[in-house]
Order: C-alpha cells, then structure tokens, then sequence
C-alpha cells in the first residue's frame, strides 16, 4: 500500500523539463514584468509555410495555452513586392489546419502603417530619426565594418523641422524612389552594426496588396516589426537565431517610441531537417522550374505539402514536441517525421489489401462464375475499427513478385509445388504459370484446399502467406511513391549552388489493384496497405470513384525513439 502511494507521488513530480523560453517568460511573471503572456506568429506572405514555420506556429500557440496568454496571428506585410494574396490564403489555411487556433486574432502589419508613420515623426521630434540623401551605395560605405567604425552621414545633423518637412514630402511622393531614406540617429561608432543608424524608411512607389497606392514609402522590418509586436501588446517576441544581432535595435525601437509595456525579443534555433528542402527560396524555385507539382507536390516538406501527403495535424505536433526547443542549429532526422506520422496512423488506419504491381492468379479448382465473401477485421491491432466483408473468386491479383517460376534460396512464396496461405483466405498451392512472347510472366495458376477457409489450417503449415485482391472487383488506381528529393549523402547542394536532386524521388504505378472497399474514399483518408505503408488520397488528382493514392511513409523503419 505505502509503495503503490509513493509511485504516484513520484509519478506526479515527474514533471516534463521546462524549455528555455519558459523559463524566461515565468521568470518574467515572477518578476511582474509581465502581468499575462501574449505571442503571435508573423508570417510574410510570400510563399508557402513549411515544416520550420510549425515549429514557430506551434510553439508560440502552444506557450500562449500554457500560461492562459493569447496568440495573434499576423501577417508582416511591410514589403510589397514579394507579397501575394494567394500565399494570405494558403498561409491562413496552413495555421488553422496545424490547430493553433487565433480565433479572431487575425491581423496585418499593414494595418498600422500610420501608426509607424506616427512613430517615425515622434523619433524625428526627439531629434532621434533624420532624412538622409545619401544613396544606398554610399549608405553601405559610411556604415564601416565589423572591425572599423562607420561615418556620420552629412545630412544627420538636419534641423527638427527640416526632416519633418522632407518626411512628409517623401510620404507626399516628391521623391523618387531610393533617394531619401528616414535614418534612425543611433551610434555610427557601435559594434553592433545594426545600431549604426539603421534605415527605417524607405520611397517605394509601389502598390500594396491590402493598402494599394496609399503609401509610397514603406518601413524596414527592423522598425517595423517591434512597433506591430508593442501595438499588439505582445509580451514574448519570439524569433529566430538570426535576430539575435537586432535585438538591440527591436529593445531601442520600443523604447525610443516610449511604448509601455515593451514587448521582448526571444530567440531559438531554426528547425532543420536532412534530406528535404526548407529554404523558401529553394523551394520556390523548384517550383518555378516544374521540378514539382506546385507548392503542394508531396516530395515537400511545406505545410500544404505534408497535409497532401496525408500527415496529419497530431502527427506535426509531435513531431515538434519531441524536436524540443534550443538555442543551437542542428539537423532533425527525417525519420523522425516519418516515426511520428506512423505512430499516429497506426491504430487509426484500416488495413487493406493493395496489389500495386499486379499479376493474375487463377485459381482453377475454384468454381467459375461464383464470388464468396470473407469476414476480415479492419486493424487487428485496434478491435474497435471493425470488421468488413472482403470478396474472393477464382481469380485474384497477387504481387509479381510473390511468384517465381525458380525459387530462389529461402523464397516462401509461391513456385510451382509449394502451398501458401492467401492472406484471410485459403491455403493454395501453385501449379504453373503462363507466360507472354517475351518470356514475362503474366497468369499464375493454383489450386486451393477448401477446408482451409479462413487461412487457417489444423494438419500442416506453410511458411509464406500471400495478399491478394479479388480480380473481378479490383478498384484500378494510380498510386505514387516517394523517396527523397534531395540526395542528402551525397550533399544536399551541387557544387554551383543548385540543388542535389534524386532522379527516384517519383514512382507513378499506373495501374495498381486495390480492394473495392476503397473505391468511395475520398481525398485526405488515409489507409495502411498491407506491406506497402500508408497511403492517403491525393487532394488535387483523384476524380470520383477513381482515387489516386500518395504513400505518405513506408511500413518499417530503422529510426528509434
Ligand atoms: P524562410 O527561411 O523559409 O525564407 P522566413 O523566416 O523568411 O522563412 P517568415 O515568413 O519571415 O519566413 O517566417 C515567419 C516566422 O517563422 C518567423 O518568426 C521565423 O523566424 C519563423 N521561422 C522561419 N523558418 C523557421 C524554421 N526553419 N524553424 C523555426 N522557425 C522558423
Ligand atoms: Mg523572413
């Protein structure tokens, strides 16, 4: 008895380890920094999400579930040029999708454009910001480098009312594209060569997808994106390693627009995975290049991507879970991804039978013309899913490679002589086969023992069993297999910058046999094909009672949690 209550105590305190962003944000409620936690995930709309924004989506959602916080959702669309509202679209259905549920959370940094214009002024009134004429070349090379100092420009020291008229008359339009910038006044001599008065405006005649030609100049994502983050009354501002460097600007930005409040700027490492491509740029361009079916082809790692390849949400969460959270750049095993979605199909998926290489079968001692149905269960593993009613004639689909006409050492299957067991079924044993003009095999023929229903049999054993697909009934589908798209052993990257592409990353098997069971699925189910892996219906080329199925992953695996 006082064993089994100390098990318990001890299973209660086995509290899972706090990541280093917890610790901070509690930290900070302890302190009363903060009084309640708020984050947000901020997308640029200018491609499609991946497996690395998941994390982001999913971590910030998840912290803000953690200490009773909110979550916005919002887009960073402060550079017009690359923006679309095609990728608004996909990006929004990517994060409701995953579940990090922002309710009505929804917002767009272009939303506060004036409110940055208003910052921007109040700086220029504190003497902290100036017009400066000089151009983006000379810009670069008053800014110094790591080692040396940069230069004052010659315009910094510009009167008050000075900048504030030629502010409003870049905002006006009177200048030309790259002319004038709108410099923060910081430190030309500080280390930190973000801090070296940094532009945070620019003239950008340009047409905006949700302002249109209202403006025409535009922030810099480094004034930009505290001032959303502070509007929102964001507390964590959690972004990636690459920010680190700008924190001191995001801290001076907030502080100089004398917000209360201030949101800070956290820091993790990036999620990287081997063998697949995350960089938007790359993946882009594969696009671009019709190496894939859109942003969508399965051999992807976007969000839209794995969704059509049949991960499921739960499948990424855990993914992400078990990935945790640090401070250093490292590559994930793909095979972790792969473990997770098997984990989760596994008791969910029915088990059906899919010939994907199909041969026929005959069975000659079977009664022409007459079908019989055989009760198979639906997941041996999971009793709940049921069972369903599979039929069985005299001819059947097997493998082509469950049959070979000169065995060869440890073959079990079928070879003129030897008996089997057809899966669920009955035991057979093969006679002979029939072969086309060049020597292929294409008829295999048995005869079966009828007193083995069921696949079971009291008197003797046999060493293979065989799955199969009634011929008569056979659903004919197209099925897809994957491999990597990237050859990662070999390095992911040529050695003039292009991507290291695996010529095998698509197999398309026209012609496959597949239980009739399957014939109303529809796009996204997902199903375990016995031996094969899990498949899921592809969402953009099946038609109506004619599927077309993506195998998302493989049945075995080397990978070990
Ligand atoms: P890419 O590197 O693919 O071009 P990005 O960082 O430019 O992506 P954004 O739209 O700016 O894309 O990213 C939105 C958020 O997602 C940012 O907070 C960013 O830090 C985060 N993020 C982007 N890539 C990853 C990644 N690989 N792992 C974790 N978070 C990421
Ligand atoms: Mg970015």
């Amino acid at each position: 008895m006082a064993e089994n209550i100390n098990t318990t105590a001890n299973e209660e305190e086995a509290v899972v380890s706090k990541n280093f962003i917890e610790m901070e944000i509690e930290k900070d409620l302890a302190e009363g920094n903060y009084t309640h936690v708020q984050t947000r995930f901020p997308p640029e709309p200018n491609g499609y999400l991946h497996i690395g924004h998941a994390k982001s989506i999913l971590l910030n959602y998840g912290l803000s579930q953690e200490y009773g916080g909110k979550f916005n959702f919002r887009f960073d669309d402060t550079n017009p040029t690359k923006e679309k509202t095609e990728f608004v679209e996909s990006i929004t259905a990517d994060v409701k999708w995953l579940g990090a549920d922002f309710e009505d959370r929804l917002f767009f940094a272009s939303d506060y454009f004036d409110k940055m214009y208003e910052c921007a002024v109040f700086l220029i009134k504190k003497g902290k910001a100036y017009v400066d004429d000089l151009s983006a070349e000379e810009i670069r090379a008053y800014r110094g480098t790591l080692t040396e100092p940069g230069k004052n420009s010659p315009y910094r020291d510009r009167s008050v009312e000075e900048n504030l008229q030629m502010f409003e008359d870049m905002k006006n339009g009177k200048y030309e594209d790259g002319s004038k910038v709108l410099r923060a006044k910081i430190d030309m001599a500080s280390p930190n060569i973000n801090m070296r008065d940094p532009v945070i405006y620019r003239v950008a005649h340009m047409t905006h997808h949700r302002t249109g030609d209202k403006w025409c100049i535009y922030p810099m994502y480094d004034f930009a994106h505290p001032i959303e983050d502070a509007v929102e009354h964001i507390t964590h501002s959690i972004c990636t390693l690459e920010f680190e460097d700008h924190r001191p600007l995001y801290d001076w930005v907030v502080r100089e627009c004398e917000f209360s409040e201030p949101p800070r700027q956290i820091e993790f490492a990036k999620l990287y995975l081997t063998n697949v491509v995350t960089g938007k740029r790359y993946i882009k361009k594969l696009v671009e290049d019709g190496i894939v079916d859109g942003w969508d082809d399965p051999r992807l790692v976007t969000i839209a991507a794995l969704r059509r390849r049949g991960f499921t949400p739960s499948s990424i969460q855990k993914f992400i879970e078990l990935c945790g959270v640090s401070k250093s750049d490292s590559s994930v095993d793909y095979a972790m991804l792969e473990y997770c979605i098997r984990e989760d199909l596994k008791l969910k998926n029915k088990r059906v039978s899919a010939i994907l290489n199909p041969i026929r079968l005959i069975i000659d001692n079977y009664p022409e013309g007459e079908t019989e149905y055989l009760e198979v269960s639906n997941n041996q593993e999971n009793p709940e899913l049921g069972s369903r009613m599979v039929p069985f004639s005299r001819e059947l689909f097997i493998e082509s490679e469950d049959f070979m006409e000169e065995p060869v050492k440890k073959y079990f299957r079928l070879f003129p002589g030897n008996e089997v067991r057809l899966m669920n079924a009955y035991f057979v044993t093969c006679t002979g086969c029939e072969k086309d003009a060049d020597g292929n095999v294409t008829v295999v023929h048995a005869t079966y023992d009828p007193a083995t229903r069921g696949g079971n049999c009291d008197t003797r054993k046999v060493k293979g069993t065989v799955q199969w697909v009634n011929a008569p009934t056979a659903l004919r589908a197209e099925v897809r297999l994957y491999e990597n798209i990237v050859d990662e052993e070999k390095g992911k990257l040529n050695e003039d910058g292009t991507l290291n592409l695996n010529p095998h990353s698509l197999t398309v098997l026209k012609d496959c046999a597949i239980e009739p069971s399957l014939k109303d699925a529809v796009a996204f189910d997902s199903f375990q094909f016995v031996r094969n892996g899990y498949f899921c219906v592809d969402c953009k080329d099946s038609e109506p009672g004619k599927p077309v199925f993506n195998r998302i992953v493989s049945l075995k695996s080397s990978f070990k949690i």
